[in-house]
């Protein structure tokens, strides 16, 4: 079983200075607050269900920000852990439900995503889907660094709308509900990323219409490429400081859907095992 990482969205900062408190709700708190205490219940739910605090489960600090957050759990994050960050909407008074956000491009992420968003909505009567989103359709449309940033497996749920009154009502007063249908899709989700080998698959590699010796590796579901093979596409990595990178046997790897900030057609071809660059 792979352990769980928790992060309630935005931060208190440390003493109150450089605090984000996230939207503010139609009951007058933050999101902040919100998250941190729907995510003190959901921590609670999973200790019911036999998960071991700092040892299967690992919270992360409120009173850091968002990069700092990336940095905490990259830190301790071993493969096969997964990784889910609160938040809560805002938008107009009408707007209701729950969505969640997956890397785009991953398809396992997106059945992930839908399987803790499907868990969610079991147990909350009364609670809207939105849907199952790719983070490139997010506000952000270069995609969520929770989503693309963590060397894990990791989403991005936004509860509920913190700007609608009957949502709200739904949160204050079935806060347990949200945190057992999380729970429960954590307990799956973490089940079944709990075998990942020390040695990856290793995938063909097509760059302008030519096939590779040289191989990449599936990592999660995502594909990576020797970072020597990016060479001869005139990519310089330099400009991608942000791009994930990861050593194995020795080889540098770097993840092939950032390469896509370089306007590299990054295709993966399913039936046959084959990542294809242009
Ligand atoms: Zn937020």
């Amino acid at each position: 079983m792979g352990r769980i990482f928790l992060s309630a969205g935005h931060n208190l900062g440390k003493g109150g200075v450089q605090s984000d408190p996230g939207a503010p709700t139609v009951l007058g708190t933050t999101e902040t607050n919100e998250m941190i205490k729907t995510r003190d219940l959901l921590v609670r739910e999973l200790e019911f269900r036999g998960v071991k605090k700092d040892q299967d489960l690992f919270s992360v600090p409120d009173t850091i920000d968002l990069k700092s957050t990336l940095n905490w759990i990259n830190d301790r994050a071993r493969s096969g852990d997964v990784a889910l960050e609160l938040h809560g909407n805002a938008g107009p008074a009408s707007a209701r439900g729950a969505e969640i956000f997956y890397i785009d491009g991953n398809p396992q992420r997106k059945r992930d995503a839908e399987l803790i968003l499907n868990t969610l909505i079991e147990a909350v009567p009364g609670l809207r889907s939105r849907g199952a989103k790719p983070d490139t359709i997010s506000q952000h449309e270069r995609g969520l660094a929770f989503c693309r940033q963590l060397r894990i497996s990791s989403l991005l749920i936004e509860l509920c709308f913190l700007s609608n009154d009957e949502d709200m009502k739904l949160l204050n007063e079935h806060r347990d509900k949200f945190a057992k249908g999380l729970a429960d899709g954590l307990m799956k989700w973490s089940n079944q990323t709990g075998d990942i080998p020390d040695s990856f698959p290793s995938i063909d590699i097509e760059i302008k219409g030519q096939i590779h010796q040289n191989k990449g590796i599936l990592v999660n579901n995502n594909s990576f490429i020797p970072v020597d093979l990016v060479a001869p596409l005139s990519i310089d990595l330099t400009k991608l400081p942000d791009a994930r990178r990861l050593k194995h046997g020795n080889i540098d790897y770097v993840r092939a859907i950032d390469l896509q900030q370089l306007n590299v057609s990054v295709a993966w071809d399913n039936q046959i095992k084959r990542l294809i660059l242009n």
